[in-house]
Formats: structure tokens, C-alpha cells, sequence
């Protein structure tokens, strides 16, 4: 009997339904550096079981812009930055001077890469959040049951509490920072908390116009109860024992009284042949740049295909391509056709052409998208929707460009190249073997065969008449699959260019 395949994430929906009626699935990213493809399966992951929950749910991309930038990334001017470290990404000038602060100048491309991927979650700041006072009861509480947060930490990572330790970071009003002043004393009447900074100020911060903020293993749990969340996910990083899922589980349910989020653990995507993508090893590729060479589609798909838990491996080069391929065969075995319905966005129309075809149609027709459907159209395939033909081909031009492995370009020679001249006459005679059985009605198979007949008729291997064929259309040894290759062409063309390679001299 065949086991029916489950969608991952409907599997989390259906979890999450029997838990309440009213879910909301929260997202959140550090905008420290760069927010790149590898960051994707956070938000996707999320977008994955929005669209399994459909109706009744609510999804929401909180940006960590008021966490410290930790230290001087590679990626800055230590110069300049140095002096930043400490202070909320949300107060520290950004890099390219365009942007509002250094949260925004990482947060802003990033949102605009959500609206592409159709992502509609909605999208909240955290030092918004801590400045209108929505964290303010949840502050106050945690400095109540310091003691028992403190007892939590120790008991499930094992590690030693120091006396001094608070749940609460004050920013310092002198010197911006929001790691360096311990509590004194706090209020809950005012919500004014006293403080002493290691740059030596002393001063009184208001707790509910985001003068302090909540040390991250107890921010997150508090997060949940504030926005009423219930599926969360978040990286392997968080999940570990000891880790701040661990810690803030129990954070939820003992201090803020709020049952903890479905978690929905990912594992990271790496980039084949250079390891986990991360910004400060500059291994990165935006999602902006990924979108001019795929549909979005397919980087959607790409996540939802894939078992959260299983460490993805991107490759641009052609796994990429055999997957816009799986998901636009809707009748093909491969496919996971409930994670392709959940993937598709309403702009994807499926076109019902292979990419790698219209990757080699692009190659011959060049910018011209006329030429490019006269070429299909003679390939046999019934053209629906020429509109997301041109598209496609816009892709399929920016991944040749900038993705494509090279034994996959190649360029139609407008004259007969020179090594084509010095072909052996055992190949020459192959080629007019060909140039003389081709004709007009034959089909990308039957041209193919061809080949295999003229190495019996000529005597000569099969290898070499392909090698032959290649260096006399495109000056290689290989290209795309003969037969295939010659329909696009058209036979005429290659006509004439066997008869030229077969009696040059
Ligand atoms: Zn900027
Ligand atoms: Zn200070």
C-alpha cells in the first residue's frame, strides 16, 4: 500500500490548529549584515505553514533591530565602527548613508526581497515595539522573578548565574549603549528603572519608551506572550539542549504564564562547494539577485520542497534550473505537488517548455524574444501564453550570464570556425552523411538517430561525429543534445554549415 506523502508543513498546521483556533506565526532576523538566501528558510519556513493554515492566521516578520551590534563585522570600518559596539542597530548610523540607521540600511533591501518572494507577512521593529511600551509588563515581571529566570538559566544550560545577573539592560542616556549599565533599583508605578553605566554614568531610564530592553533568552518567551505567537521558527542554533528554545519554553509557561510556540526547527542552506552562507564570509547571494534569474516561484518552492530539518545545499548552476523544471511538470513524479500548489504565486504561469530548452533558445535567439517563439514554435511546442515565454527568457538570460556552468554556453559561430577545417576526412564524410539525410520533417529523435546510423555508414565512432557536429556549429565539443539542438536551429542552417565544414579545405 503507498504511503500518502504529508507536506511538512501542513503536518505543523494541523499541530497548530489543535492547539487554538487563533494562530500567528512569528519570524525574526538580526539585521547585523547582510539578509541573504541562507536567511531565507526562516521567513519561508514561516510562509510554508501561513499558506497550510490558510484562513484565521496571523504571520509576522519582527526585525531584531534594537539588539547591540555585537562587534565590528568584517564588512566595516572599524574606524568608524568601533565605537558603535553596544549600542542598538536601530541607533547606529548606516553604512551607505541612505538609510535611516543601520537596522534599516540591512532590514529595507531584505523587505523588499519579501515582497518579491510574495511573502505578506507583517513586518514589525523591535525598538518600535520597546518604544511604544508594548514589553513594558514584561520587564517589570522579569526584574520581579529575576530570581526564578536566573534559577530557570541555571538549571536547563547548567551554567553558573552570577549574583549581578538582570534580565534587564538599561541604555545608558550617556553613552548609548544598551549592554554596559546595571540595574540600581526600578519602578513599576513610573516603569523608571536606576541604573550605572561602565562608561560611569548614573541616570533613570523609562522602561516603557524603550530605556531598557530584555536580555535575549527572556526577550524571546516574553516576544510569544506579547504577540500571541504560535509556531515559531527558528535555526538549528536555538535548538539545541541548553538552547534558548530550552530556556525560553520554560521562561514562557513559569514567569509570563503563556504556553510555548509550536517550534519549527531549519537547518541552514549552504552554498555549493563554499559551506554555510554567511555575510561575514562574504559567501553570500541576495535573494534580489537570485529573483532576476528565477522565477521567485521556484525559490520558494526550493524551501518548501525540502524537510525543514534537512540541510539544504544551494547550487545556481543546474540543479537550480532541473527545479524550475520539476516545478512547472505538474504531472511529474518528482514534484511535491501540494508543496508546488503552496510555492506558486498567482504572477507564475507554467509555460510547459523545459528551461534548459529555453536556456539553449536563448543562447541562439540572443535578445531577440521574436526569434526565440519562432524557434519554439518550431520545436513542436504550442505556445499558450507568449507574454510568460518572454519572461522566462529574461531568466533564463541573467542565470546564462551569471550562473550558467560553462559547458552549458556556447554561441552560434556566424562563420565556419577553423577547427572545423581541419577535420579528419572520416568526419567530413560523416557530416555529409548528415547534411544529406536531414530533412525538414524530422523530428529532435529521429535527427539524433542519424548520428548512430552514420557511424555505421562511415565507419568512424559516434563520439567523434558528435565532436565533429559541435566544432563546426558553436567551435566546441560539446553542446546541447544534438537532435534537439539542430530542430531549434532549424535544419537549413545546419544544412548548409555541414556541407561547408564537410568540403572545406
Ligand atoms: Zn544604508
Ligand atoms: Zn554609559
Amino acid at each position: 500500500m503507498a504511503i500518502e506523502k504529508v507536506f511538512w508543513a501542513d503536518g505543523i498546521a494541523a499541530e497548530a490548529k489543535a492547539r487554538s483556533s487563533q494562530n500567528c506565526i512569528c519570524t525574526g532576523i538580526t539585521p547585523s549584515g547582510e539578509i541573504h538566501i541562507g536567511n531565507m528558510r526562516e521567513v519561508l519556513s514561516g510562509e510554508a505553514v501561513y499558506r497550510a493554515l490558510g484562513e484565521n492566521a496571523r504571520f509576522i516578520f519582527l526585525g531584531d533591530s534594537y539588539d547591540a551590534l555585537r562587534r565590528v563585522y568584517p564588512f566595516l570600518d572599524p574606524a568608524r565602527y568601533a565605537a558603535y559596539v553596544g549600542k542598538p542597530l536601530s541607533d547606529i548610523p548606516c553604512p551607505c548613508g541612505r538609510h535611516e540607521s543601520y537596522a534599516a540600511h540591512f532590514l529595507e533591501p531584505f523587505v523588499e526581497s519579501l515582497r518579491v518572494l510574495g511573502v505578506n507577512a507583517e513586518i514589525l521593529l523591535a525598538h518600535e515595539l520597546y518604544a511604544k511600551g508594548l514589553y513594558t509588563a514584561a520587564i517589570f515581571t522579569a526584574l520581579e522573578k529575576q530570581s526564578e529566570i536566573a534559577a530557570i538559566l541555571h538549571d536547563v544550560t547548567g551554567k553558573e548565574i552570577r549574583p549581578e545577573w538582570s534580565p534587564v539592560h538599561p541604555k545608558c542616556a550617556k553613552c548609548g549603549k544598551i549592554t554596559d549599565a546595571r540595574v540600581l533599583s526600578y519602578n513599576c508605578a513610573d516603569a523608571s528603572i536606576d541604573y550605572a553605566c561602565a562608561c560611569g554614568h548614573t541616570g533613570s531610564a523609562n522602561a516603557a519608551q524603550g530605556g531598557a530592553k530584555l536580555t535575549w533568552r527572556v526577550d524571546w518567551p516574553a516576544r510569544w506572550k506579547i504577540l500571541n505567537v504560535t509556531v515559531e521558527p527558528f535555526g538549528k542554533d536555538h535548538a539545541s539542549r541548553g538552547g534558548s528554545y530550552d530556556t525560553g519554553k520554560r521562561i514562557a509557561s513559569e514567569i509570563f504564564d503563556y504556553e510555548a510556540p509550536l517550534p519549527l526547527v531549519y537547518e541552514w542552506i549552504s552554498l555549493k562547494g563554499q559551506g554555510d552562507m554567511s555575510s561575514s564570509k562574504g559567501n553570500v547571494i541576495s535573494v534580489a539577485d537570485m529573483a532576476r534569474a528565477v522565477p521567485p516561484d521556484v525559490l520558494r518552492y526550493m524551501i518548501f520542497r525540502a524537510q525543514p530539518k534537512k540541510a539544504l545545499v544551494f547550487d545556481p548552476g543546474l540543479p537550480l534550473l532541473n527545479l524550475i523544471d520539476e516545478l512547472d511538470d505538474p504531472e511529474s513524479k518528482i514534484c511535491d505537488a501540494r508543496a508546488a500548489e503552496c510555492a506558486l504565486l498567482a504572477g507564475m504561469h507554467r509555460v510547459g517548455i523545459p528551461y534548459k530548452h529555453l536556456v539553449n533558445i536563448a543562447q541562439i535567439a540572443g535578445e531577440s524574444d521574436e526569434e526565440a517563439l519562432r524557434i519554439i514554435a518550431r520545436g513542436g511546442y504550442a505556445i499558450q501564453d507568449a507574454q510568460a515565454i518572454r519572461e522566462r527568457l529574461q531568466y533564463a538570460r541573467t542565470w546564462l550570464e551569471r550562473y550558467a556552468p560553462e559547458d552549458l554556453k556556447f554561441s552560434g559561430q556566424e562563420r565556419l570556425p577553423e577547427e572545423a577545417r581541419l577535420l579528419s576526412p572520416a568526419a567530413k564524410s560523416a557530416l555529409l552523411y548528415l547534411a544529406n539525410k536531414f530533412t525538414d520533417d524530422m523530428d529532435a529523435n529521429a535527427l539524433h538517430g542519424l548520428f548512430y546510423e552514420a557511424q555505421a555508414e562511415c565507419n568512424i565512432p559516434a563520439q567523434e561525429i558528435f565532436e565533429a557536429f559541435y566544432l563546426a556549429m558553436i567551435g566546441k565539443k560539446r553542446g546541447p543534445r544534438a537532435g534537439w539542438f539542430i530542430q531549434i536551429m532549424g535544419v537549413a542552417p545546419v544544412r548548409a554549415r555541414l556541407l561547408e565544414a564537410a568540403t572545406a579545405t
